[in-house]
């Protein structure tokens, strides 16, 4: 397949398209990006690449970094995971507050924040240094050793992070938060400022398509059935109050972040990192759907 003669025919699309959305900026940090920018890399299982754009631009992970938090859960508590979070579909935004009072303080997913939240406490509870423990993590995931903490980004979510905090101090009245509300939320905007290219987004999360296994470092991420699941998750949980239309128009599992940034996976085949600030109004890339639409219909490489 003509990889770069499809990505140059998307570019062609999105010239002819307005850059609908805004950059997030209830997270101050994050405005300061270049909106016109836009980047894309494909990794194939048999570690093929392919680059297109700003592929090799940092960005702020942001929710992408809830899968890899999940990851390591899953493999540190394995089935014990799902009493203190659920695995449906929310229906609501990201950041929404309402499903939990009704549910009694279990997420409904580990991708909305009330349910990375719980993952993080997991970690905290876990693990002994965890900010420390999970850039390892992250970095052995992706053979990469050069990822690191967008430091300034932490700093001003962890600033601006009233509901995140309402979040944890509603779990914890329901007994589903173990930790100081503080650690939890240093720790999750520390793993939500990781900074990855599209190229090392694709590349990291390659161990999903791959049963589990990194294909590039030969290891081990996960075992089949486990990463199975994230999957399922993701085609789920993804994109919050636009999992239908994600499942709809790209037909992959994914995971956006208000970065603007998404990966999302063929399991067998390949994984996608796509990039583009702008945000439509369920907080997901703009651009980033658009392109991924384009890809999935021009490659017939949806997994319905
Ligand atoms: N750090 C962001 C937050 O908690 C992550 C949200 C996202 O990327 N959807 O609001």
């Amino acid at each position: 397949m003509d990889y770069h003669n499809i990505f140059s025919d998307i570019a062609i699309e999105l010239q002819a398209m307005e850059n609908l959305g805004a950059v997030a900026s209830y997270i101050p940090e994050l405005q300061n990006v270049d909106s016109q920018k836009f980047g894309i890399h494909l990794s194939t299982i048999d570690k093929q690449d392919y680059s297109y754009g700003d592929s090799n631009d940092k960005i702020s992970i942001q929710s992408i970094a809830k899968v890899l938090a999940l990851t390591l859960a899953f493999v540190l508590e394995k089935d014990n995971l799902w009493n203190r979070v659920g695995v449906e579909p929310s229906g609501s935004p990201f950041n929404s507050l309402i499903q939990l009072e009704y549910e009694k303080g279990i997420p409904r997913n580990p991708f909305i924040n009330a349910g990375a939240l719980v993952i993080c406490d997991i970690l905290v509870s876990r693990l002994s240094r965890p900010e420390q423990e999970f850039l390892e993590f992250t970095r052995a995931v992706s053979g990469n050793a050069h990822i690191n903490y967008g430091s300034r980004v932490a700093e001003s979510e962890r600033l601006t992070s009233y509901r995140n905090a309402a979040h944890l101090n509603l779990m914890k009245a329901y007994g589903n938060i173990r930790n100081d509300i503080d650690t939890v939320l240093d720790f999750y905007c520390h793993l939500c400022s990781i900074e990855m290219t599209c190229k090392e987004l694709a590349q990291g999360f390659l161990y999903l398509a791959s049963n589990g296994v990194n294909p590039f470092t030969g290891q081990r991420v996960i075992g089949e059935s486990e990463a199975k699941r994230i999957n399922a998750i993701m085609q789920l949980c993804g994109f919050y109050d636009e999992a239908g239309e994600f499942a709809f128009t790209v037909g992959l599992p994914g995971k956006s972040g208000v970065g603007g940034g998404i990966i999302a996976i063929h399991p067998g085949n390949y994984s996608i990192a796509v990039w583009s600030p702008k945000l439509n109004n369920k907080g997901n890339s703009y651009r980033g759907m658009r392109i991924l639409e384009f890809f999935t219909t021009r490659t017939q490489s949806s997994i319905f």
